[in-house]
């Protein structure tokens, strides 16, 4: 299947927004072109609408060429603008894998597109079989969560290949606690598969979840379609500054993951030795899912503390689990002190 062949037809014929920073072309000082206030506030003018200087340094940290990068508003943007450019509401619809991120579910539902589930099998990983043999041509996008939220394992890499191959739509690999992982990422598989999207974030590892920054990466024929169908300036100019300042430190990124991995090493030791807990899955992620045996009163008396978990026990196959993010030594130490008193 070509990827003309899986786009709605109104995004094939759309003409996008043309801006005045994307129309001109060359050098210029004198901007009269976008309406802009002309006095210097240092934020004045309109952000680049295609982030090149931002994409430049992830294109070198990710050794991809900068054309099949994309960058959005959160990865949330990024699932929004599948949907839009793939999905016909009340014809398509998406496959997603139970129990995975939420944010899928919600962009469908708003876009009026067709939600079907293939559950997830045993130690959490999909069924390959079952989940080729649910898509047909109406099967647009399937989202597989790797490392999985909430449940915090990989895919096999064979799982995700035979599905890149196998999957009639477009196959999004979600890597957003890809730098946690012991896996590799799926990047390495993009030139195999021009079906194929990987998505990441600034969001965890970085340290920067508050300035909404997503990638996606794809063939360049994919990447274009997001360029059509964005708004032009999704990706504000506080957000470029802030990120071009991070990614010249990819060492304090590197430093944040080897705490957490440690704390994670450790946390799950604490953890352990508790009589009512029943069960630490293992975790490629920075977090925990860990099932207990009263998820609600343990949450409840944590709560009170100060000291906010995440309670999944009512999720299909998390039966009794809370999902624990891996804070800081300090933070990890009251946590378990509370549990200690619990
Ligand atoms: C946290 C998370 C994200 C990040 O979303 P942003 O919009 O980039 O903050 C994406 N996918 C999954 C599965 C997540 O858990």
């Amino acid at each position: 299947m070509s990827i003309k062949n899986l786009v709605r037809k109104n995004i094939l014929r759309l003409t996008p927004y043309s801006s005045a920073r994307s129309e001109f072309k060359g050098s210029a000082h004198v901007f009269l072109d976008a309406n802009e206030n002309p006095f210097d506030t240092g934020y004045n003018r309109y952000p680049a609408p295609l982030q090149w200087k931002v994409k430049d340094k992830i294109a070198k940290l990710k050794g991809i060429a900068r054309e099949k990068i994309f960058l959005g508003n959160g990865s949330d943007e990024v699932i929004d603008l599948l949907l839009r450019i793939f999905c016909e509401p009340k014809e398509d619809h998406i496959l997603i894998l139970p129990p995975t991120y939420g944010m899928y579910r919600v962009s469908a539902d708003i876009a009026d597109v067709e939600v079907r589930e293939v559950q997830l099998g045993a130690r959490f990983q999909p069924e390959v079989e079952a989940i080729l043999q649910a898509a047909n041509a109406h099967s647009k996008l399937l989202f597989l969560c790797s490392p999985n939220n909430p449940t915090g394992n990989s895919f096999s890499p064979e799982a995700i290949g035979r599905l890149a191959a196998g999957f009639p739509g477009v196959t999004v690999v979600d890597e957003a606690y890809i730098d946690f992982s012991a896996q590799p990422s799926s990047l390495t598989l993009l030139d195999q598969y021009p079906r194929l999207v990987v998505m990441q974030t600034f969001s965890k590892a970085w340290g920067l979840a508050g300035i909404r920054l997503g990638m996606a990466f794809a063939s360049e024929e994919v990447i274009e379609l997001f360029n059509k169908v964005k708004p032009p300036y999704n990706v504000n100019q506080l957000t470029q500054e802030a990120v071009l300042k991070a990614l010249d430190d990819y060492q304090q990124q590197q430093q944040w993951v080897q705490s957490i991995l440690g704390q994670r090493t450790l946390l799950a030791q604490y953890l352990s030795g508790l009589d009512f807990v029943e069960r630490i899955h293992p975790s490629d992620a920075n977090f925990l899912l860990v099932k207990v045996a009263e998820p609600r009163r343990i949450y409840d008396f944590l709560v009170e503390r100060g000291i906010i978990v995440r309670d999944r026990s009512r999720v299909s196959l998390c039966e009794g689990c809370l999902r624990i993010t891996v804070g800081t030594p300090e933070e990890n130490e009251q946590l378990f002190r509370a549990l200690v008193e619990f």
